[in-house]
């Protein structure tokens, strides 16, 4: 079956095309098209815009917008991104990271939305033409979304504020045993006053790990202070099994990759399974 592809210059033509049935916006393609070439048929034509503002990264005043089609090697190589380069390296290879988008990144089912995990720990919002909502939100709805995600927008973290882990079996560029991003702060007395926990893999897209995140608070980031968070991490949690790692396996070293990113014990953005 012929397979078109419309592209159009603005945001808005590219929504009218996707009313027709059969159609599905094109990011970075490295999903879907491999999603045709595997047989899927269910779709007769690829929609995709230039809008200029898709592929704009804009960052002032301590707040960042990303558009949709900013792929990961962008942010990775961008020198006010810095805090994100590990969580937009964990994308696949070079090769994957020069095409996978931002946008691409939001609607990637588990095992495979890294980035995601980090704009969700970053409360980040998710513009469309005519709406933005906080990242849980979206994530929770996404399965019925038709519309172009435009943007992303979040404030970047305090120095030293943003953490990032990615579990995988094969180096350097395994696809996810789990993933975890975390935005921490610390008052004067060393305690911790704000924790946002996300967690990848853990579910059947990004989640966060509420239950830890409150359990964390007011505490130290020591081995006993964050016992209480590791007990709980697990609640909430539906874990996918995939050839990587059953649902089990997960679950069972889930805590121990949470303490290591609790307590600073990362070398470098992976560790090993
Ligand atoms: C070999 C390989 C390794 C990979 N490794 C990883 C990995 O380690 N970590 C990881 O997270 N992912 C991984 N992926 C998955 C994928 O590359 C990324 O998730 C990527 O960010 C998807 O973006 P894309 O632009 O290529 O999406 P596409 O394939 O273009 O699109 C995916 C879905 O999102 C929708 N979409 C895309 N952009 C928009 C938009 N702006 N508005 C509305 N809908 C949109 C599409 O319609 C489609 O349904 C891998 C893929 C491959 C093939």
């Amino acid at each position: 079956m012929a397979l078109a592809l419309q592209t159009f210059s603005t945001v808005k033509d590219a929504n009218t095309a996707l009313k027709a049935a059969g159609t599905r916006y094109l990011g970075g393609g490295t999903l879907v098209v491999r999603a045709t070439n595997e047989g899927d048929v269910s779709l007769s034509s690829f929609v995709r815009s230039t809008e200029p503002s898709l592929s704009t990264i804009a960052v002032s005043g301590g707040k960042v917008r990303l558009g949709a089609s900013v792929t990961m090697a962008a942010i990775a190589r961008h020198p006010d991104l810095a805090p994100l380069a590990n969580a937009a390296r964990a994308v696949g290879g070079p090769a994957i990271r020069n095409m996978a988008t931002v946008g691409g990144n939001l609607f990637a089912p588990a095992p495979y939305g890294d980035f995601t995990v980090a704009l969700l720990a970053l409360d980040a919002t998710v513009s469309t033409d005519d709406s933005e909502m906080p990242i849980e939100e979206f994530l929770t709805n996404r399965d019925g979304s038709r519309a172009v995600v435009t943007s992303v927008a979040f404030a970047l973290p305090p120095h030293n504020g943003f953490r990032f882990l990615k579990v995988s079996r094969v180096k350097p560029k395994g696809i996810s045993v789990l993933s975890i991003a975390a935005v921490l702060e610390q008052a004067a007395d060393g305690t911790v006053s704000l924790a946002r926990i996300a967690l990848g893999c853990m579910a059947d897209r990004p989640m966060r790990a509420r239950a830890a995140e409150k359990a964390l608070l007011g505490s130290t980031l020591t081995k006993d202070g964050i016992a209480p968070a590791l007990a709980a991490v697990g609640e909430g949690t539906s874990p996918i099994t995939d050839p990587i790692a059953s649902a089990w396996y997960r679950n069972e070293v889930l805590q121990v990759h949470l303490g290591r990113l609790l307590l600073g014990q990362i070398a470098g953005m992976e560790t090993k399974a």
